[in-house]
């Protein structure tokens, strides 16, 4: 997959260099490239920004540093994604669908936001996806763009040692993971619950799937109201 960031903070993304992320580039999995939109400036001070039509408070990014951006960054098979307080919720089934695109172009929004021509513009050639991360306002898109590209990166093909983990992971299949543990079985008076040391594969895999159900009930009963009542046994109701 190729990657093209376009923001006003270049450096805001060098933690793409690391861990996994860093290794799927390494391997040629993933390829990253970070552009300033400064570049696509034609004035002394490289500006951006102007104020609002209509009036109001803070500024609005200007549209001709984005135009020069866009048009020199995608290409026919490009994606174009703008992290937004007004977008749809990203959610791991957002994931999925950006981790199908060949070219992903994400585009970091800075003080009141992007003008909006600039993403009608670009929808004319391509896809847009204005997502959000949440409902609350961070100071700018980059932040936003990391935590889509870890999302995104972990489900590209190759890139986890165990592909298993993407199946039996919390928002795989619409609910939450059960709780996890590792040695010691005791720990400051806190046990492992015994049945995960039973080596009983079938108990393990019931005992799971209830913990994950009650979770889910107890901390997202949205998600449970929206998990389709056909994939749910006879043992799931009675939990
Ligand atoms: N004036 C905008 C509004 O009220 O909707 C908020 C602009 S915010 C200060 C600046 C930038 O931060 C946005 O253009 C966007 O790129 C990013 N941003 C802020 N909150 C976000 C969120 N919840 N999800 C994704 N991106 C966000």
């Amino acid at each position: 997959m190729r990657v093209d960031i376009v923001s006003i903070f270049p450096e805001y993304f060098s933690p793409l260099e690391l861990s996994l992320i860093g290794k799927a580039r390494a391997s040629g999995l993933l390829d990253i490239a970070v552009h300033d939109l400064r570049t696509w400036t034609s004035d002394v001070h490289r500006t951006v920004d102007d104020t609002p039509y209509g009036g109001g408070p803070g500024m609005v990014m200007r549209p001709e540093p984005w135009a020069g951006a866009l048009d020199a960054v995608t290409r026919p098979d490009s994606l174009l994604v703008v992290p937004s307080p007004v977008g749809t919720p990203f959610t791991q089934a957002a994931a999925h669908e950006l981790a199908t695109a060949p070219h992903l172009v994400f585009a970091c929004g800075r003080y009141e936001g992007i003008d909006q021509r600039v993403l009608d513009d670009a929808a004319t050639r391509m896809p847009v996806r204005e997502v959000s991360l949440g409902d609350y306002v961070l100071f700018g898109g980059e932040v936003a763009v990391i935590v889509i590209m870890e999302a995104v990166t972990r489900l590209l093909p190759g890139v986890l040692g165990n592909a298993d983990s993407l199946t039996e992971e919390s928002h795989a299949a619409g609910l939450l993971e059960a709780p996890v543990y590792t040695k010691p079985a005791q720990w400051r008076g806190h046990e492992v619950p015994a049945v995960l040391r039973s080596g009983d594969h079938g108990r393990i895999a019931r005992w799971r799937r209830e913990q994950s159900l009650l979770r889910t009930a107890a901390r997202r009963p949205d998600l449970l109201a929206g998990y389709p009542p056909e994939r749910l046994d006879k043992h799931d109701r009675a939990a």
